[in-house]
């Protein structure tokens, strides 16, 4: 084969150097140029080449700028979202910190109203007169309230750095019974029988007000889904730890949904008439946890529900 020129294979190594490097010096010119038919048809080859790197180059270009964009796009919602979430939590603090102190105060009130113009009271009115059944109804919508609003505060407390524990020496067997000692007036509304067997005292050393949230919020559980069946509680102290059980005998939970309910937010499908947030056992297992301790479930439906707290000592 004859070749116009330099060396044709020169030349070609040269095209495909600079096709490499993404130039072309061929143009539709130099082919029709080019007196060699062969090496016209090489050219018009590498001129297709060219092109076709060129076309696949740009089409990667592009797909690598909407990549980015994508991504962008993406970082820009995460940082939207993050900050919805900042936003949500400052709220739910703020509201709840604001919503504490008038709630308290209505919670003096009423426990006033209640020893001066209630059943408890030296001159108390009839059972079933208005003002005794008002002052339950008003008390109980307090303290609904009042636990509504401490859950609130914990959310943003939990989610916006995890729970602060101050442990002191205390003794478990007391703090239950003054915890089952303050829901004495839901307990005799509710006509509900609740046993503590809690043969000693039991010594160790824990955060007292986040201990109380945890034995609250499993007897509140325990006689809210108990069906006004009988409720038993026990704390047993072992060398290295302390047992704590509340026993209902109520609505129970399903089996699959046992391992969700200590989520946020999430309720038993056997929950369905009652009310609640379904944050109470979240918080619950968060003191349980931050304490180094866990929380553990046995439960049937209709047959109730075993809760059993271990604490290190
Ligand atoms: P809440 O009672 O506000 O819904 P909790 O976080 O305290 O929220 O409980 C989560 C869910 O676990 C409840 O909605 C209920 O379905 C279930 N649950 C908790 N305690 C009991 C119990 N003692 N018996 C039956 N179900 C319970």
């Amino acid at each position: 084969m004859l070749w116009a020129g330099s060396n044709p294979t020169d030349r070609i190594l040269m095209y495909l150097a600079e096709i490499g490097a993404g130039r072309c010096s061929i143009s539709d010119d130099t082919v029709l140029a080019e007196p060699d038919l062969d090496m016209q048809q090489v050219m018009l080859g590498l001129l297709v080449l060219h092109e076709d790197l060129t076309y696949a180059s740009q089409q990667r270009a592009a797909a690598e700028a909407m990549l980015r964009g994508v991504a962008e796009e993406r970082e820009r919602l995460l940082e939207d979202r993050r900050q919805a979430i900042q936003a949500r939590d400052q709220f739910l603090a703020i509201a709840a910190h604001e919503l504490r102190t008038p709630l308290a105060t209505l919670a003096l009130l009423v426990d006033h109203l209640v020893a001066t113009v209630g059943p408890a009271s030296p001159n108390p009115p009839a059972a079933a007169s208005p003002d005794g059944q008002q002052l339950g109804l008003l008390r109980r919508q307090v303290d609904r309230l009042t636990r509504l609003v401490v859950q609130m505060l914990d959310v943003s407390r939990i989610t916006g750095g995890g729970l602060q524990l101050t442990p002191v020496p205390l003794d478990l067997r007391d703090l239950v019974r003054d915890v089952v000692d303050r829901f004495e007036l839901e307990i005799a509304r509710r006509q509900v029988s609740v046993t503590v067997d809690a043969p000693g005292p039991v010594h160790g050393t824990w955060d007292a007000a986040r201990v109380e949230q945890v034995v609250t919020n499993l007897l509140s559980n325990a006689l809210k889904y108990g069906a006004g069946r009988p409720i038993e509680i026990s704390v047993h102290g072992e060398p290295a730890r302390a047992l704590l059980v509340v026993r209902d005998h109520g609505v129970g939970i399903p089996e699959d949904e046992q391992d969700k309910i200590f989520g946020p937010f999430a309720r038993a499908t056997t929950a369905r008439y009652h009310p609640g947030l379904g944050l109470g056992l979240w918080i619950v297992q968060q003191i349980v946890q931050a304490s180094a301790g866990r929380i553990t479930l046995d439960s049937r439906v209709d047959e109730g529900s075993r809760f059993t707290v271990e604490l290190p000592r």
